[in-house]
């Protein structure tokens, strides 16, 4: 997922390394810098729409953290400080710091903090293969979960939300939880008719996972908000970030002027310098051509699988992001008992084939696994990542049946 470019790249060290000596750190309340400045031109130029400002930090939590903060102040500046409440969805994850695990619905990693955390409410999932009904079109399913969600902010009352929260395609809470083709859409309309902001977090999807520069433009959304991390750096250095639509900085701006929300490293040089270099390679090499065609090719392969080994079903997921979940039979769906640990138990079969999966889906099902390849895997390496699968699923037939 944030190694997206392999490891020991030489131009990445190299421009990492130029930057070490030029300057490695400004403080941001003092100074910008060309590399962060550049940077955010640069993810400005390829964001969709108005998405024309960029803050630095140096992680998806901390993104997270600032869109919370932001909102708020959004609102409060334009004289509506009851706006305060963040509404995520039952199944999602935002991050580990308090604010970003307030509004995640992960119930495995909320446990321990239960009542230190903030008592935002969340709205259902878009999870077609759960929560569909029998026979229903994915048409009238998106219909039907964005009125969900439009419901669990109006139970809020729209006077006190500040914002919603929401993944192109979930992540570690779900197992790549694909939306139906035009709940985004339908989100949109919802949040501008209620006077809600809407931040999409493409801390997983963005920066090309997807074969877009972002997931949210595969519907044509423009967020207000949207959180980057993880491939921006391509795990070379910590960085992750937030690009806003003009009006919420306007409004600060014409407001009281005040954005306190940085933290020591925010835009820090260095980390720009590797993001920039990251986005050469990425646009020289034409790697959102090669997400494209070995996402098609994994599909494919995956969806043979699915049909060989009745442990697995719903394959979903777009360009190198895929998951699927394991039931007992496919007709059924039924999960396999979580005392198996299904998803763990897959990840060392993977593993004993030299293969990294990653364990996700709804505890305490925990059925699901996530395929993350670089973006830069070749036609013979998704093969290979293939036929290590087909291996493990071999015996992880033992287990599920
Ligand atoms: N948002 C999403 C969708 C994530 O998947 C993650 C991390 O996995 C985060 C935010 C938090 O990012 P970080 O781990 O960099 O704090």
């Amino acid at each position: 997922m944030t190694a997206s470019i392999g490891h020991g790249v030489d131009e990445i060290a190299e421009a990492v390394k130029e930057q070490c000596r030029r300057v490695a750190f400004t403080y941001r309340t003092q100074f910008t810098n060309l590399p962060a400045e550049e940077l955010a031109r640069r993810l400005t130029d390829i964001a969709p729409g108005d998405l024309d400002m960029a803050f630095f930090v140096n992680s998806g939590s901390e993104a997270s953290e600032y869109a919370i903060r932001t909102a708020v102040s959004y609102w409060r500046e334009r004289g509506l400080p009851g706006k305060v409440k963040i509404l995520g969805r039952t199944i999602s994850y935002h991050g580990m710091t308090m604010g970003a695990l307030s509004m995640s619905g992960h119930a495995a990693r909320r446990p321990d903090y239960g009542s230190l955390l903030h008592a935002f409410s969340f709205a259902p999932p878009a999870y077609a293969y759960r929560f569909a009904l029998p026979g229903e079109s994915e048409e009238v399913y998106a219909a039907r979960a964005a009125k969900a969600f439009e419901d669990a902010i109006q139970n809020e009352d729209p006077g006190t939300v500040a914002a919603v929260i929401v993944e192109p395609i979930v992540g570690a809470a779900g197992g790549v939880l694909t939306p139906p083709a035009g709940y985004f859409a339908r989100l949109r309309d919802i949040c501008d008719r209620l006077d809600v902001l809407l931040i999409i977090d493409e801390v997983i999807t963005g920066m090309g996972r997807t074969g877009d520069w972002f997931a949210s433009s595969y519907e044509d959304v423009v967020p207000d908000l949207l959180l980057i991390g993880k491939g921006m750096s391509a795990g070379y250095s910590p960085v992750a970030g937030v690009l806003l639509r003009s009006h919420i900085v306007e409004a600060l701006r014409e407001g009281s002027g005040v954005a306190p929300f940085g933290h020591t490293f925010s835009g820090n040089p260095l980390g720009a310098a590797t993001c920039l270099a990251v986005l050469d390679f990425m646009e020289r090499e034409d790697i959102l051509a090669n997400v494209r065609q070995r996402g098609k090719q994994l599909e494919e392969g995956l969806l043979s699988l699915a049909t060989r080994y009745r442990c697995i079903a719903d394959v979903r997921g777009r360009g190198l992001l895929w998951g699927f979940e394991f039931v007992m039979d496919q007709e059924s769906k039924q999960a396999p008992d979580p005392a198996l640990g299904a998803a763990g138990l897959f990840v060392d079969e993977c593993l004993d084939q030299g293969l990294l999966v990653y364990p996700a889906g709804i505890a305490p099902l925990n059925n699901a696994v996530i395929l993350s390849p670089p973006l830069v895997i070749t036609e013979e390496e998704t093969r290979e990542l293939l036929a290590k699968l087909e291996k493990a699923l071999r015996a992880m037939e033992r287990h599920v049946k």
